[in-house]
């Protein structure tokens, strides 16, 4: 007799883990590929084994005890015809053990070293010897806890069955194009091309035939591989293309250049003390060109640092004045929003025009006086950080929001700035900047929602900054040149290193570099005064060690990183930077930056120490390596990619499901470019199939792309 049904459905554990995967729907588990194959057609013999090879052969248990030292693991030694391999279990069951018992034929699998004592294993699987083996490879899906391969393989072949696999572009569509064409011609699919369709790359994919090699698997350039990578750049250039779309629909107010000569444009213009770089003036056009349009900008304006990204801001904000409207600008920290602040004020005030300056932690009462400011409409530009996007902040007639160093601000925040400055069904232009180039192959996938205007020449005058990378050993000669430096009138920035999780090191990291500079440079007969810029400061006093180093009246700039971003001091010329092995690659960039901002001869310093390890580790050699072969910041974004990748490039922008699980940008840019041209034919012909190619593989992550 059958057990009496329950209404109510308990989920297994290993259903709840599929879902944890994401693997809800039928199509789901079909396009949840494997990531390699295991080879389990035939039986090997221990002779012939290889160190570090997965194998499998077949034998006679001839030991098998628990032993306790160092700790409890379970071992067995199991004979082949050939040779003898121990087996070691850390967890394990009495079931197992009796399973393993003396005299019993296993065929055990796993991956087998080769060393002094002889042939061993790690938690190797195992069964009773004899079975049938299987007829073609053995996929191995990824998984997460509580879901076993057995489990995840049968759900995934249900799933394929089921599911609606039919193409949504004919393999034809990609047959023009080169790149994918496979050079084996065995390997061409039904369709008699050397493009397969969706359905005969999943049945391969899911499972293998009986005589193909593993390597052709393992290979990503397999046509079967080729079709699900164009797949899912394709469906990613779709969703993409559909949020575009969605935003064409959407209103903004049309913020028309004039050209009388006493528009505040005409005046900032003529007022700046240098002309723009034609860099400069081609990227200001092409904003113009996209606010006079009654359509939401989202430009992302990148350029490298010291490019000149704030007065390309400046011209924009003066545009949207001009036209009646607000502009506000944001920033991620309070040094860089004030320092942004202060040189807007600089240019505008003398125009006429009264900015507001918004932070966290300005006094109440101030605050309220900005408030009424930006409600009543009497102050045109509001400059702050993410206080901008608050509750109690109401806008006159918001039509321009600028966000600097986007990058910095998080998912969250950034749906919180378009909902927050929509009013009367209208969003305002969003131009963004960032110092952090976009690598192309990035821009064309991950932000093809957005239009790119690129700053690609520096202000003319700036000699280039020579990098040098030294041991901690020198670190008194480092000292030396600074002496030098400042003995001439420059500046110097000292940055101390991060210490992970622990603001308190930070801290006396800092305050010790600060001691210890201050009596070499600061002494009754050498007088060069230190500033120590750190995160515990309160912002009154930050600012007044900021301002000190603007002023010149401090030499030398001690800080951890909150320096990083956008500060802007033009006689600074030399910038150290302490264990420069533990920073991120963008991040140096990034502090190097701060100098080479004026005419004189600039200069980075990285020391670096690799502690107590006998050497830097390879990631750390890669990145001083790159800072020292090139200032590039196109060149340096490029090589981060490399030794990254772009999950960690993209930071806050997506997470990691909306992630290229199959594409690789580096390999498949040819794939990419094809994606990009099919994707507005597919949406235009065939509206139905695009839609149904977005929900096939991005299903509800859809919506999580367009923050
Ligand atoms: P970033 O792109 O890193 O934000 P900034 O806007 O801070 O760069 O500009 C760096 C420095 O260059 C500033 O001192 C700025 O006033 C100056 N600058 C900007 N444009 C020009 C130009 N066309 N000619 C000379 N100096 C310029
Ligand atoms: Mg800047």
């Amino acid at each position: 007799m059958s057990p009496p049904k329950t209404a109510v459905k308990v989920k297994s554990a290993p259903q709840k883990a599929l879902e944890k995967l994401g693997l809800r729907r039928d199509i789901d588990l079909a396009l949840h590929l494997p990531l390699r194959y295991e080879d389990e057609t035939h039986i090997g013999v221990l002779q012939d084994a290889r160190d570090g090879e997965t194998m499998q052969f077949e034998g006679r248990v001839t030991d098998c005890e628990v032993v306790y030292r160092p700790r409890k693991q379970l071992i067995v030694k199991v004979q082949d015809p050939t040779d003898e391999c121990t087996l070691r279990f850390f967890n394990f069951y009495p079931s197992q053990q009796k399973a393993l018992a003396v005299g019993q034929q296993v065929r055990v699998r796993g991956e087998i070293k080769g060393g002094f004592l002889g042939w061993t294993m790690l938690h190797p699987s195992f069964k009773a010897a004899g079975g049938d083996l299987p007829s073609a490879l053995t996929p191995i899906y990824p998984t997460v806890a509580g879901l076993p391969q057995a489990y995840l393989r049968k759900a995934v072949l249900a799933g394929l069955a089921r599911a609606d696999v039919s193409d949504t572009f004919a393999p034809g569509d990609l047959a023009s194009f080169e790149g994918t064409r496979f050079k084996g011609a065995s390997f061409e699919g039904a369709s008699g091309q050397g493009i397969w369709t969706l359905r005969e790359a999943l049945g391969f994919l899911h499972h293998p035939a009986p005589d193909v090699s593993i390597d052709a698997l393992h290979d990503h350039t397999h046509p079967a591989w080729q079709r699900l990578k164009a797949e899912e750049l394709l469906a990613q250039q779709l969703s993409q293309l559909q949020s575009r779309r969605e935003r064409a629909a959407l209103r903004a107010p049309a913020l028309l250049a004039p050209d009388s000569e006493n528009s505040l444009h005409a005046r900032l213009l003529s007022s700046l003390p240098f002309s723009l770089t034609a860099a400069q003036v081609r990227v200001s056009s092409e904003i113009a060109e996209d606010i006079k349009r009654p359509v939401p900008m989202h430009r992302l304006l990148q350029g490298d640092v010291g490019a000149g990204k704030t007065v390309v801001a400046a011209l924009a904000a003066a545009v949207c004045m001009d036209a009646g409207w607000q502009c506000a600008l944001m920033a991620p920290t309070e040094i860089l929003a004030e320092q942004h602040f202060r040189k807007l004020l600089g240019w505008l005030e003398p125009l006429g025009i009264t900015t507001a300056w918004l932070t966290g932690t300005q006094k109440a009462k101030d605050r309220r006086a900005m408030l009424a400011l930006i409600e009543s409409g009497e102050a045109k530009l509001v400059v702050g950080t993410h206080a901008i996007i608050q509750d109690k902040v109401q806008f006159k007639n918001l039509a321009l929001a600028i966000i600097d160093e986007q990058h910095r601000f998080g998912v969250a925040q950034r749906l919180a700035l378009r909902n927050k400055l929509q009013h009367d069904a209208m969003e305002p232009h969003l131009l963004m900047m960032t110092a952090t180039p976009i690598p192309r192959t990035l821009a064309m996938s991950y932000y093809a929602d957005l239009d790119v205007s690129t700053l690609d020449e520096l202000p003319p005058g700036r000699t280039p900054i020579v990098t040098k990378v030294v041991h901690e050993a020198r670190r008194h000669e480092v000292i030396e040149r600074i002496r030098a430096q400042v003995a001439q009138g420059r500046q110097v920035y000292w940055v101390c290193p991060l210490i992970e999780e622990s603001e308190v090191l930070d801290l006396s990291n800092a305050t010790e570099t600060h001691a210890e500079l201050s009596g070499a440079l600061d002494s009754p007969d050498v007088h060069f005064p230190v500033g120590l810029l750190h995160s515990r400061l309160a912002p009154d006093e930050k600012k007044a060690v900021m301002s000190a180093f603007v002023q010149g009246r401090t030499s030398v700039l001690v800080s951890t990183t909150v320096i990083e971003v956008g500060v802007d001091v033009p006689n600074a010329s030399l910038m150290v930077i302490d264990h420069a092995e533990r920073f991120g690659l963008s991040q140096l960039h990034q502090l190097r930056g701060r100098v080479g901002r004026g005419a004189a001869a600039s200069a980075c310093v990285l020391l670096y120490s690799s502690g107590d390890a006998p050497r830097l580790s390879e990631a750390a050699r890669e990145r001083l390596k790159a800072m020292s072969d090139t200032n590039d910041g196109f060149e340096i974004a490029r090589r981060d990619l490399e030794i990254r990748g772009p999950g960690e490039f993209l930071g806050a922008r997506q997470s990691g499901d909306a992630m290229l699980r199959f594409a690789n940008l580096d390999e498949d840019q040819a794939l990419l470019e094809w994606a990009r041209k099919e994707a507005p034919l597919l949406m235009d012909s065939q509206p139905a199939l695009a839609h149904k190619h977005i929900s096939r593989w991005l299903g509800t992550k859809a919506e999580f792309l367009k923050a």
